[in-house]
């Protein structure tokens, strides 16, 4: 399959002077995929050893100077056996895996703990990107629309080996799941400065079709990116260096997909089902699509398990308290 060449074209960037937000990567584990689960073509035996991404995203309230901290994805739980009997076993497929450093000592490098976090934002709610959620007792969890039902079991949309979730993962009085990107949106209601504006309607922003501005600012979006999972939601964050950042989640598992140099992969499980890694594979190209947009916009792309990123040594002094 021919690369593919994205044409440049200007960013869906908010005006110079727009507010921004610090965004920090915070290691939180490691794990290892088998390739043929994630790319076509690929090595029947290739296993890749690739990070959980964590990240700090912090905005100055323009009231009172004082900062909003978000944490996007918990990363792995730095004790296995805490995970639930499915997931435990889904897990020891994906050796070598690592849980240390998990988020919380990646916090404490830049003098932080759980309780500094104000909120707990997930792309999805996958074992690997769940965490420890019981280390955060102050923070308020966002989640996508249809996390709840899946972590509840009551989710018609899949089953997999990488597909089981713990129905008490998160404080019901201290979560929010955002409203469903698909259906009428309501009308935007008033917004706290320094609380995230969760109520309000998505809206479009460049070819993105369904965001949320998050401050009502235009520093940091929550954006709808369909396909991996229900609710899988990713950010687009503007910093100070007037650049932008595109935290993926796991719209993609390996930039040759980005590239087009593969496509996504597939396999047969043990009842010789057809199996994804992404619950609705057409909504994942599109996803995926509008990502590659975005980088041919010259916005930055970081996934979630983005092995080539962590690896860089460009990028070593912006994991937090480095
Ligand atoms: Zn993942």
């Amino acid at each position: 399959m021919a690369p593919i060449f994205v044409q440049q074209e200007a960013p869906p960037s908010p005006p110079p002077d727009t507010a921004t937000v610090t965004v920090h990567a915070l290691s939180a584990g490691h794990l290892t995929l088998p390739e043929g689960h994630f790319v076509y073509p690929s090595s029947a035996t290739a296993r890749n050893t690739v990070p959980s991404l964590s990240f700090l995203i912090q905005h100055d309230n323009p009231s009172t100077g004082n900062p909003t901290r978000i944490v996007f994805d918990l990363g792995l739980r730095r004790d296995v056996n805490r995970y639930s009997e499915p997931i435990r076993r889904h897990a020891a497929t994906r050796e070598p895996l690592a849980t240390q450093p998990d988020v919380v000592k990646s916090l404490a490098k830049g003098g932080l703990t759980p309780d500094d976090i104000d909120y707990v934002i997930y792309s999805h709610v996958h074992w690997d990107h769940i965490g420890e959620p019981r280390d955060f007792t102050h923070s308020t969890f966002v989640v996508g629309h249809g996390a709840t039902d899946l972590l509840h079991g009551t989710s018609t949309a899949l089953r997999g080996g990488h597909s089981f979730f713990e129905p008490d993962l998160l404080p019901p009085d201290r979560t929010i799941e955002l409203s469903d990107p698909k259906r009428a949106q309501k009308e935007p209601g008033p917004h706290e400065p320094g609380m995230l504006d969760l109520n309000q309607p998505w809206t479009s922003l460049g070819h993105l079709p369904r965001t949320m501005d998050v401050f009502q600012d235009g520093s940091l979006y929550i954006v709808d990116a369909p396909g991996h999972l229900p609710g899988h939601v990713n950010l687009l964050a503007t910093t100070e260096l007037g650049q932008q950042i595109y935290l993926a989640g796991d719209a993609c598992h390996d930039r040759r997909i980005m590239t087009g140099e593969r496509e996504i992969g597939e396999w047969r499980d043990a009842e010789g089902q057809v199996c994804c890694i992404h619950a609705d594979r057409r909504e994942a190209e599109e996803t995926i699509e509008r990502i590659r947009r975005l980088e041919g916009q010259g916005v930055e792309v970081i996934f979630a398990h983005d092995v080539e990123w962590e690896g860089n040594e460009l990028n070593q002094g912006r994991f937090w308290g480095v």
